[in-house]
């Protein structure tokens, strides 16, 4: 089931995003604001590729450099999120609630699953080896479009 919540919350979004700018003597650029905005409207988790041509087509002259640069600074604040375990180009979201991801091995769609609680043990093994601080879930397989295929 799909909610209309991003599009309800995107003000307080914009607004949250604003507020870190200004904390972390950022400034707020028409072109930062531009780029999280993009950013928080996509539900594909777009690679800094797609991205760049989103933010393009609302501002001609912006470089891909500078979409890629905005997109790490956003990383580092906490703004934006990595999507793990896709090897190829990073993906990045604006959703920084903890949820997890299916990941679709066919056509390398990535989904968001926010409605399942999945509560996972760290192996005692783990523990004693090493200091976990927290463990990140991925589901892998076919979306429902590949899988008709
Ligand atoms: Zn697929
Ligand atoms: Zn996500």
């Amino acid at each position: 089931m799909k909610t209309q919540n991003n599009i309800k919350d995107k003000d307080k979004l914009i607004q949250d995003f604003k507020e870190i700018c200004r904390r972390n003597k950022l400034k707020v650029t028409p072109q930062r604001t531009i780029i999280y905005n993009e950013l928080i409207s996509s539900k594909e988790h777009p690679s800094v590729e797609i991205l760049y041509k989103k933010v393009k087509d609302k501002l001609p002259d912006i470089s891909f450099d500078t979409v890629y640069r905005t997109l790490l600074t956003f990383y580092e604040l906490g703004l934006a999120r990595v999507v793990e375990g896709i090897c190829s180009s990073k993906r990045y979201e604006g959703n920084t609630q903890d949820h997890y991801h299916f990941i679709c091995t066919n056509c390398g769609s990535v989904y968001d699953i926010e409605e399942v609680k999945y509560s996972y043990e760290i192996p005692q093994l783990i523990k004693q080896k090493y200091s976990p601080k927290n463990v990140r879930i991925i589901f892998e397989g076919l979306c429902s479009d590949c899988a008709k295929i």
